[in-house]
C-alpha cells in the first residue's frame, strides 16, 4: 500500500507574465540584513534533500542572469528550486521568518529532540 502524498510548500519561484502572482526578488532585498543569519540560511537551503528529477533545463537568475541551477530540493516542510540559495547568498534576498526560524532550528542541534525507542525496536528480516 502506498502512503499518502507528502505535503510540501512550493517556495522560491518568482514572477514571471505567467505567474503575476508570485513576488518578486528584487521587492525582498535586504541589504542590512545580518550577513551571518544570510549565510546560515543559504547554507540550509544548499543541505535539504535533492528531489529525484531535474528540471527540464537550468534556471536563470532574474536578478543577474547567472545559470542557477536545475534541481529542487526539500526538507520535508517546504519544496524549493536549487538556485535559492544564490539569491539568499548573492543577493540578500531575505525569506519569509518562518523559513529563517527552520535554518535557525536546524542549525543548532541542542534544539533538537531525538528518539532511539523505534530504532531498537527493529529487528533483523528473518
Ligand atoms: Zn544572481
Amino acid at each position: 500500500m502506498a502512503d499518502s502524498p507528502s505535503h510540501l510548500r512550493l517556495i522560491g519561484y518568482w514572477w514571471s507574465p505567467d505567474d503575476p502572482e508570485l513576488p518578486r526578488p528584487h521587492d525582498w532585498v535586504d541589504p542590512g540584513w545580518s550577513p551571518e543569519e544570510r549565510d546560515l540560511l543559504a547554507l540550509y537551503l544548499e543541505s535539504g534533500l535533492r528531489a529525484p528529477y531535474a528540471a527540464a533545463g537550468f534556471s536563470l537568475c532574474r536578478m543577474c542572469e547567472k545559470t542557477n541551477g536545475n534541481s529542487e530540493f526539500t526538507d520535508g516542510v517546504f519544496l524549493w528550486p536549487q538556485g535559492l540559495a544564490h539569491y539568499v547568498r548573492e543577493h540578500s534576498v531575505r525569506l519569509p521568518d518562518e523559513i529563517i526560524r527552520r535554518a535557525r532550528q536546524w542549525a543548532e542541534p541542542t534544539n533538537w529532540e531525538t528518539d532511539l525507542t523505534w530504532w531498537k525496536e527493529q529487528k533483523a528480516r528473518e
